[in-house]
């Protein structure tokens, strides 16, 4: 899975959805877009170290937790629900009023948790800020104050690729050569 966790102070329910939204990935070590939400699935102790939120899914559970995970990433991609309402309208859960604050019930089946994080961060606003990189695919959550971040750079960790960063010196080169140019005319 590697060591790409990144820091956050979004909190534990961000962490849990990055944490599953990221068994799909494209390491920096290799540039191969790796699969890793089988294997996990095999090895309960994987399993328990890099999800310990989300129930282990059974074997006739995995199809569905890899199309939800898929579907999930892709409305990050557009920094939409679309494809989370249409699994709630599918599989709908609970809410409850407890002591006076909203809580989200139903199944345990993995499926189902997720469901439940994923609207319990459409609820309290922090969906939105969840992102996917448009170079490595790698989500993160953009804790900048205009919720405009766009790479993942500085939150991919050490092993990160510092994504973006090619488009920033290349703009930069852009407004230097504009700049001569100008100067050359005048
Ligand atoms: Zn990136």
């Amino acid at each position: 899975m590697g060591n790409r966790t990144g820091t956050t102070v979004a909190g534990p329910q961000v962490e849990d959805m990055r944490s599953f939204l990221n068994t799909w990935v494209i390491p920096n070590d290799t540039r191969q877009e790796t699969e890793n939400l089988p294997d996990l699935a095999a090895s309960p102790d994987d399993w328990a170290r890099t999800l310990p939120q989300l129930p282990r899914p059974r074997a006739d559970e995995l199809a569905d937790l890899l199309r939800l995970r898929d579907d999930l990433r892709e409305d990050v991609g557009e920094r939409g629900t679309r494809r989370l309402d249409e699994w709630l309208a599918q599989r709908p859960q609970t809410v409850r009023i407890g002591e006076g604050e909203l809580r989200l019930e139903g199944p345990a089946a993995p499926v189902d948790v997720v469901l439940r994080q994923a609207a319990g961060l459409v609820l309290t606003e922090r969906w939105r800020r969840l992102r996917a990189c448009p170079d490595c695919r790698w989500v993160f959550y953009d804790q900048s104050r205009n919720n405009t971040r766009t790479w993942c750079s500085m939150y991919a960790g050490e092993s990160g690729r510092a994504c973006g960063s090619i488009a920033k010196v290349k703009r930069m080169r852009e407004t230097q050569k504009r700049r001569t140019a100008a100067v050359e005319a005048g």
